[in-house]
């Protein structure tokens, strides 16, 4: 998960509720309810405090002094004000802002409280403070109209939160589903499928019988420029020929084969378009030039080509594109043999 993103996130909330607490503070003076008045003080230091937690990186102390704080904030204004007015709503809305916050910190490797303990905590608060009005009456009385306003006001206040929070969970889960799926699925020096899914979709593409050709690419001689370059210099070659592989073949499946290999599936036949494209990926490979830290590196690739024939399996379609590949190093490689 992107901790920039999350940490712009709880700035913007940050700001919203610092600015909230002052319109608040506002209808306090209103209301004459000095008690509420003089604790807006308290409170908007601790989201000044806030800016600072979240400038440091402390999202794990942050949090937890807005889960209490807020809770804090909720009973006294509910005691003081009755809970007509629609403050004990912000305790529910933090329930669930919990347990996908705690949810983040395990992700994070972060420090983490219990969610459940501290929903039970808060809902501890809820209870108290809503009975002691519903059964004492509130300390400031305060207009119905104003009162129902209010209770709107909080209202949307607490299901935009909700909302907002909930939109941004699923996105979150769904960056971190992408990010697992591409672990599974993919070569991650490269980023181009690993073998386990390209053997998915060669089971694909030959149930389905349509056109498809094989490309089998090996790096010629890619042993000697880990031995010349060092093996950092291997993987930046990996890794650049990927890049011109998706560049020069963009309709088509690319996988990391094996270590130096690749193979490419790809919709057509080898004597309509597909030669014609392994032929300038080969031709672009070999006219590209690869420097890593300041030193240049020759590479040039062999490929060898196979069309798909129905009823024949997947072993042999792949084979004899492997075959052709030895056919291309055993005279003389880069070449694309067909
Ligand atoms: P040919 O032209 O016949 O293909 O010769 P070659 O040297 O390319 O082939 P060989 O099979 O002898 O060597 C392949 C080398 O690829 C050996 C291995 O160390 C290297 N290799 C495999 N995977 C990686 C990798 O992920 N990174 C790096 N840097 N090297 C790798
Ligand atoms: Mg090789
Ligand atoms: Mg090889």
């Amino acid at each position: 998960m992107d901790l920039q993103r999350i940490r712009r996130f709880t700035y913007i909330i940050n700001t919203v509720i610092f600015a909230l607490v002052i319109g608040l503070a506002g209808f306090f003076w209103l209301c004459k309810a000095d008690v509420l008045l003089w604790f807006s003080i308290p409170t908007l230091l601790v989201y000044v405090v806030g800016y600072f937690l979240i400038a440091k990186d402390r999202l794990d102390i942050y949090v937890r002094l807005v889960y209490f704080w807020i809770t804090l904030y909720m009973c006294v204004c509910t005691v003081c004000l009755g809970y007509k007015i629609g403050f004990h709503l912000y305790c529910l809305s933090m329930i669930p802002i919990i347990f996908y916050t705690e949810y983040m910190a395990e992700k994070l490797n972060r420090p983490r409280i219990n969610a459940f303990v501290a929903s039970g905590i808060i809902a501890i608060c809820y209870l108290l403070s809503t009975g002691y009005t519903a059964f004492q009456g509130p300390i400031y009385t305060v207009d119905n109209s104003i009162a129902g306003s209010f209770w709107a006001f909080n209202s949307v206040i607490v299901i935009a939160f909700l909302v907002f929070y909930s939109r941004l969970m699923l996105s979150l889960i769904g960056d971190y589903e992408t990010k697992l799926r591409d672990a599974a699925l993919k070569d991650k020096l490269t980023g181009l499928y690993n073998r386990h899914y390209m053997l998915e979709s060669l089971d694909k593409a030959s149930s389905e019988g349509s056109e498809h050709f094989l490309a089998m690419v090996d790096i010629d001689d890619f042993k000697k420029i880990n031995d010349t370059y060092g093996h950092n210099a291997g993987d930046y070659v990996l890794s650049k020929l990927a890049d011109i592989m998706r560049e020069q073949c963009n309709n088509c499946k690319l996988s990391r084969w094996g270590g130096e290999e690749f193979l490419i599936l790809s919709k057509g036949k080898v004597g309509s378009s597909g030669f014609r494209t392994i032929e300038g990926l080969r031709a672009s490979v070999e006219g590209y030039d690869f420097e890593y830290e300041g030193t240049k590196i020759k590479v040039t690739i062999t490929c060898g080509l196979a069309d798909f024939v129905l009823g024949r399996s997947i072993d042999a379609w792949v084979s004899e594109a492997d075959d052709k590949l030895y056919v291309g190093k055993g005279s003389g490689k880069n070449k694309v043999v067909r």
